[in-house]
């Protein structure tokens, strides 16, 4: 279903219990329990102190996504007056409603059907055009994750509109009431505002970890409109054969609290080596600019900005790296930016809280030394 309790872990103890906004998590003889409305929001995971709650990677994945994208949804949907409404296909998903409603959809057209079970582009491609053809939103957003940027072009080819790819700024126009869709462009050197005057929806994907998720609102209710998943099995020419989980940990750099991140100004792979030691010693994920994934320090699933992650930690130490547009949007949101550099006029200067100017070969070890030293 998603989500599960590690019984060796579990204590009994009832945090999540008293966490689970939905009353779906219940302790039965010293365990918890997970009841079938469960909404996979994730709450019991966040107040679980033994590691013992399991959400799915998936499940949290596209959940956080979801959520931020409600959150500006609705922010966009209160300025034109209108309502907001999510999109929900799969099988067996209806306990998901409960969890969009309470951060903020008005409505969820609920399109179940046993072919939905897991994402396929075409059969997805063919729902999603339905519910455009006979709702006609007038704004329609999608998360800019793998399964968002496969999705969002497809289904604005089939309704003959544009799509705004990667924005991290939406808003409204006042004078018109159009989205204001604003994304990177011409190599990161500029913000670009897009609007769609002329073609409905006005369709984006929206970078995950940029916007803010919303606080849920648990007694908050709305209305399910069922879409009947008509899918004729023979336009499914794509068939899912097997599904392999990719376990390299970097994949947690963008649900990390702390990323320490490398760039050129560590000068050989043998030094960046003093990133992955304090990143352990931190319990942080390892990023790396660029040139320090081209240059093959680390692979690519580490990489922030642009063309690579976007974070948004509680805190980001940024060093060696000089802090170019393309690396700042991939982390500019991050709550504490601590920036060690030689260079006090580097860009990253700009947008760093705390700034160590001078050399990284006696900071880092130092800093390192010291945390090691208070840890033991
Ligand atoms: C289309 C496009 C997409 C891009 N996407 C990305 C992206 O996703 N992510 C990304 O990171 N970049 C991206 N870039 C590249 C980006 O423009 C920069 O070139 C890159 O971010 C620079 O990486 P850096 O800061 O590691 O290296 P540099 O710019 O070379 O900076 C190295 C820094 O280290 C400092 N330094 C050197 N020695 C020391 C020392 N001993 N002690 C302390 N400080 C020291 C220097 O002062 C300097 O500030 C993209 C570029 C383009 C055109």
């Amino acid at each position: 279903m998603g989500i599960e309790i590690i019984l060796d872990n579990c204590t009994g103890c009832g945090l999540c219990e008293t966490a689970c906004p939905f009353g779906q998590i219940e302790v039965v003889d010293k365990k918890a329990v997970i009841k079938s409305g469960c909404t996979l929001c994730g709450a019991c995971c966040e107040a679980c102190e033994f590691e013992a709650v399991l959400l799915d990677r998936l499940v949290s994945e596209l959940a956080s996504c979801v959520l931020e994208l409600l959150g500006e949804g609705r922010k966009l949907a209160d300025k034109l007056g209108e309502e907001l409404a999510a999109v929900l296909p799969g099988h067996q998903v209806e306990g998901l409603c409960e969890a969009l409603f309470a951060h903020g959809a008005d409505k969820v057209y609920l399109a179940e059907h046993e072919s939905l079970e897991a994402y396929q582009t075409e059969s997805y491609t063919a729902v999603l055009t339905a519910v455009v053809s006979q709702y006609k939103p007038s704004v329609f957003l999608f998360g800019a994750t793998t399964t968002g940027r496969d999705l969002a072009p497809r289904l604005a080819c089939r309704v003959r509109t544009g799509l705004t790819a990667d924005c991290t700024g939406l808003d409204i126009e006042a004078e018109t009431g159009l989205l204001l869709q604003t994304r990177p462009a011409w190599g990161g050197n500029i913000m670009a505002t897009i609007k769609t005057a002329n073609h409905r929806p006005q369709m984006a994907t929206v970078r995950p970890r940029v916007m803010k998720k919303p606080a849920s609102v648990p007694k908050r209710t709305g209305e399910i409109v069922r879409i009947p998943a008509e899918i004729n099995p023979k336009s499914i020419k794509a068939k899912r054969v097997e599904v392999i989980k990719y376990t390299d940990t970097a994949v947690q750099l963008d649900e990390a609290d702390i990323v320490v991140a490398g760039g050129r100004g560590l000068q050989t792979p043998e030094n960046f080596k003093m990133i992955e030691e304090l990143a352990e010693l931190l319990g942080a994920g390892v990023g790396a600019s660029r040139p320090a994934v081209d240059l093959g320090w680390k692979p690519h699933p580490h990489q922030v900005g642009q063309t690579g992650k976007t974070v948004g930690p509680k805190v980001y130490i940024a060093c060696g790296i000089s802090g170019a547009v393309q690396h700042r949007v991939g982390m500019e949101t991050s709550e504490i930016i601590v920036a060690i550099n030689k260079d006090p006029d580097a860009p990253i200067m700009r947008t760093a809280d705390y700034a160590a100017v001078g050399d990284l070969f006696q900071i880092l070890p130092a800093l390192i030394k010291e945390i090691s030293s208070r840890k033991k």
